[in-house]
């Protein structure tokens, strides 16, 4: 029997696709561990792994809204924060791990400190990336400048102050990239397929492509027109209440079915006498719903995207972040969908109907999502930790 311990960061989309991985251990007959937040604690719970909170060691979760903002877009600041919440969660995790000696460390790609623990202790580490994995080859087709992005971080004294805060707690850390990189020595499972994957041949082979872990739907959808059209923003930056009226407006009085899921952010109440035809939640069962949908008006998160394709749903992407344009990027390249370049109602509709009338952008998601099933999954993603925690 192996311990082994993840690590994940406050996030639906970085931790849902973890948790049939977990599950896969532990009916192994493995323990796990889990270092999370709070809001995730019933769902990690559910798997039988044991949830041990980080809240009161997270700092980034007390920053006020305007530091709030820079996190990901100041890099020096957002290093900053990474490094004072793997010293905050230094003492407690040490002390942990020594007592547990666990067989190997899994952490998502950007909960950084789980990586830097098992540098420290010598652990075998996995990374979890549920997002694309990241070369100089991927980042020109995710439109992304990886380039950029190192000679930003090398650059700054600032940063260089912060390692050297890790190494005096006994982090053999020589550059911050150490940790938020993932080189090509590093095992890494990637939840997407080697097809959707960009320049998948590119890595090594410690990386494994497993492919989208899709949990199964828990009610049923009724499709009441031909047609079912599905808008989500995705459950982080999806206070859009604008983008959503126009939404309504676009396709109020039509003939087709509309699901709007917006969110726990806005108001239910700004959306009073709906058209008969559009049905606005602040949450759906998103795979019930894919599982009937024709369209996909998407933000672009990673699952949401896997998760479309997976249920042969083509796109007309919305991306709000350079991570969410890559995916977007991506989707467009292989073709499964269009991107939206305006807000308007007008744009809107012309854009879904666009993917609507042209077959070839369901059949290329049809393509991706046999891809999909062809990956080892869950079961795939245990295997390979298995391996890592054998030293092999
Ligand atoms: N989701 C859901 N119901 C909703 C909206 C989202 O179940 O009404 C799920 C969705 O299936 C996906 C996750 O929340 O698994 C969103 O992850 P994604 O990476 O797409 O976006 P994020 O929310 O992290 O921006």
């Amino acid at each position: 029997m192996s311990k082994i311990v993840f690590f994940c960061i406050p996030a639906h989309g970085h931790t849902n696709p973890t948790l049939g991985v977990v599950r896969e251990l532990i009916a192994r007959g493995h323990e796990v561990w889990y270092y999370s937040y709070k809001s995730m604690q019933e769902k990690i719970e559910a798997t039988g792994a044991k949830f041990v909170a980080c809240d009161d060691y997270d700092l980034e979760q007390k920053l006020d809204p305007k530091d709030a903002a820079r996190v990901g877009k100041d890099l020096a600041f957002s290093t900053q924060l990474l490094v004072d919440t793997t010293l905050a969660l230094d003492d407690m995790v040490m002390e942990h791990m020594k007592e547990l000696e666990p067989d190997c460390i899994v952490a998502d790609s950007m909960a950084v400190w789980g990586k830097a623990v098992a540098l420290k202790l010598g652990i075998p580490f996995v990374s979890s990336t549920t997002t694309f994995a990241f070369n100089q080859h991927s980042a020109k087709i995710l439109k992304q400048s990886l380039g950029e992005l190192f000679s930003m971080i090398f650059s700054m004294p600032k940063i260089n102050k912060n390692v050297k805060r890790l190494q005096d707690k006994g982090y053999p850390i020589k550059s911050v990239l150490d940790i938020i990189q993932n080189d090509n020595n590093t095992h890494t499972v990637v939840y997407t397929s080697p097809e959707f994957q960009p320049c998948a041949e590119t890595f090594s082979d410690k990386y494994m492509f497993v492919g989208p872990s899709v949990r199964p739907a828990e009610e049923q959808i009724k499709k009441t027109k031909e047609k079912l059209i599905y808008i989500s923003m995705g459950t982080v930056n999806n206070d859009m209440v604008k983008f959503y009226k126009n939404c309504i407006e676009a396709l109020k009085g039509t003939d087709y079915q509309v699901i709007l899921s917006v969110g726990n952010l806005v108001d239910m109440a700004e959306f009073q006498d709906l058209p008969e035809n559009i049905r606005v939640y602040s949450h759906v069962d998103q795979i019930a719903v894919l599982q009937q949908a024709d369209v996909f008006l998407s933000h672009c998160g990673m699952n949401s995207v896997n998760e479309s394709l997976y249920y042969e749903v083509p796109l007309v992407t919305n991306p709000q972040t350079s991570e969410q344009g890559g995916v977007a990027a991506r989707v467009e390249q292989m073709g499964a969908g269009i991107r939206l370049l305006k807000s308007t109602p007008e744009a809107i509709r012309e854009s879904i109907e666009k993917v609507l009338a042209d077959d070839s952008y369901r059949q290329k998601a049809v393509a991706i999502a046999q891809g999909f099933k062809k990956c080892s999954g869950a079961k795939g993603a245990a295997d390979k930790i298995l391996q890592v925690c054998k030293g092999q």
